[in-house]
């Protein structure tokens, strides 16, 4: 599908909002164009909703969305007409010479045109749970979550001391029953106007010279330990939601020296509003220049523009291969399976993924064959990346191992036996000793060869 030897007309770096929307319309004008997904250097495939529970405010989903299954659409949409995807981060890309070539998974690949579309990560304070509690009460955007009902009512915080922190203190007032922020100087770094706005407010505590030290709670966050930076006390105080507002860190690496960035590390375009940048053929779309915005549907505009770009400066240029689809009007994008509990009726021997405790206890028990267990949770993004590549490698091996997927909200009991921390986790099993696990995401070549591995035991 990627040949190194030809020269694409256009590729797109990143999978979120903007880089599959760019896509979409670039398939449709006959471009096919190839997408670099990414997979771990600038987030994971399908971009920062991945992260996040429900999406409220992207047109057309009047009940709203989960995240991941709206990335998923977008995915879907872009593929079903035409577009190429490549799952691998983009490791370099030379923008000197043209064609520009990007490296990625090792092989050289030589375009006319690009369109940057790595968007920016939220800054986090890394403390410890962490994770556990990110989307169950620590969200880095209170304009996306500051609604979701979990937060009604309840007390909230908000850490930062900039415009952004102080924005979204005053907007959560709306909310919750009262809001901290959490300012680790003795000031405010926010605009004059905005500051005198929060110290107004009296539904809005400052606590000068804290900083988060520790997050507390069982299913849902419940207390944030704050430590006074000068006199060292420790003070807890019961929040059920926690907004970071520390910044954003732009996933311009790639270009760095090549394009201009500002202060911030924000790709500069060339005109604002623009999709062009300073080299005729780089197109950006999404938060990787968007300091401001940083919504999905302001991503999805601006992949819209940078495809709408670049085909017309193709066209000019006279660089355009057209590649016309046959039939003209694609196939239906497929329907997502959904897989149910197996129970003593459903369950089957053989089926190569099957889901719940029933088919795990009968595996466990009677197969002879290697068994993996995947443990998952509803709205775990990366669990959403990491089913599709396991599945296909567990169907490439024609059946010599059986997968079981536990949800681990479903199956609180086997998740705490098994020792499970956090989600995903993959354990595989043979003659019912665990052989090997791992946490987190993986390419589907590395899953491969560690299932393999396995396989080779009973060789
Ligand atoms: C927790 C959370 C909740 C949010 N909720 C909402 C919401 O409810 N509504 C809303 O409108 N917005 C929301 N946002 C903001 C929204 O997610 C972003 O504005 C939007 O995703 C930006 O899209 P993007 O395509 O520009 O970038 P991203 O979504 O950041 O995607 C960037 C892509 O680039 C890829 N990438 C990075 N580096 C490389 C590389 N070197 N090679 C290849 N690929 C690379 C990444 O893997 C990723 O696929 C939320 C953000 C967060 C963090």
């Amino acid at each position: 599908m990627v040949s190194p030897s030809t020269t694409e007309n256009l590729v797109v770096i990143g999978s979120g909002p903007a880089g599959y929307t760019a896509a979409l319309y670039a398939a449709r004008a006959n471009l096919a164009p190839l997408l670099i997904t990414g997979f771990q250097e600038g987030g994971i495939p399908g971009g920062q909703l991945m992260t996040t529970t429900h999406v409220e405010n992207f047109p057309g989903f009047p009940q709203g969305i989960p995240g991941p299954e709206l990335m998923d659409r977008m995915k879907a949409q872009a593929v079903r007409w035409g577009t190429r995807l490549l799952e691998a981060d983009a490791d370099w890309l030379d923008l000197r010479r043209r064609p520009f070539t990007v490296q990625a998974q090792g092989q050289d690949l030589r375009t006319h045109a690009v369109i940057l579309a790595t968007g920016a990560r939220a800054n986090r304070l890394h403390l410890p749970r962490e994770g556990r509690f990110w989307s169950r009460g620590i969200s880095a955007c209170a304009v996306c979550d500051g609604a979701t009902p979990q937060f009604r009512h309840e007390p909230l915080a908000v850490v930062g001391g900039g415009d952004s922190a102080c924005e979204e203190a005053h907007a959560l007032t709306k909310y919750g029953s009262h809001v901290h922020l959490i300012v680790r100087r003795n000031r405010l770094r926010a605009s004059k106007a905005m500051a005198d706005r929060v110290l107004a407010n009296d539904r809005i505590t400052v606590h000068w010279e804290h900083e988060v030290v520790a997050l507390q709670g069982d299913d849902w966050l419940a207390t944030v330990e704050l430590r006074h930076r000068l006199a060292g006390s420790i003070r807890i105080l019961p929040v059920r939601g926690l907004f970071y507002a520390i910044g954003h860190t732009p996933n311009t690496g790639l270009v760095q020296g090549q394009l201009p960035l500002d202060g911030e590390g924000y790709l500069t375009p060339q005109q604002p509003g623009q999709p062009d940048t300073v080299i005729p053929g780089v197109f950006w779309a999404g938060d990787v220049a968007d300091r401001r915005w940083r919504q999905a549907v302001t991503a999805a505009a601006t992949g819209c523009q940078a495809a709408l770009a670049a085909e017309e400066w193709l066209t000019e240029q006279n660089l355009a291969v057209p590649v016309s689809r046959k039939p003209p009007q694609p196939e239906p994008a497929p329907t997502p399976q959904k897989v149910s509990p197996a129970t003593e009726e459903t369950y089957s021997p053989t089926a190569l993924w099957q889901q719940g405790s029933y088919a795990l206890r009968r595996l466990y028990h009677d197969s002879p064959d290697p068994l993996v267990v995947i443990y998952t949770a509803p709205g775990c993004g990366p669990c959403h990346v990491l089913k599709p590549q396991l599945r296909r490698v567990v169907e490439d091996l024609d059946g010599r191992m059986h997968t079981v997927e536990i949800n681990i909200e479903a199956d609180p009991e086997i998740a705490r036996q098994a020792g499970v921390s956090g989600t995903p986790t993959i354990q595989v099993f043979y003659k019912k000793e665990l052989r090997y696990q791992w946490r987190g995401v993986k390419q589907r070549r590395m899953i491969r060869a560690e299932l393999e591995k396995v396989l080779a035991l009973g060789d």
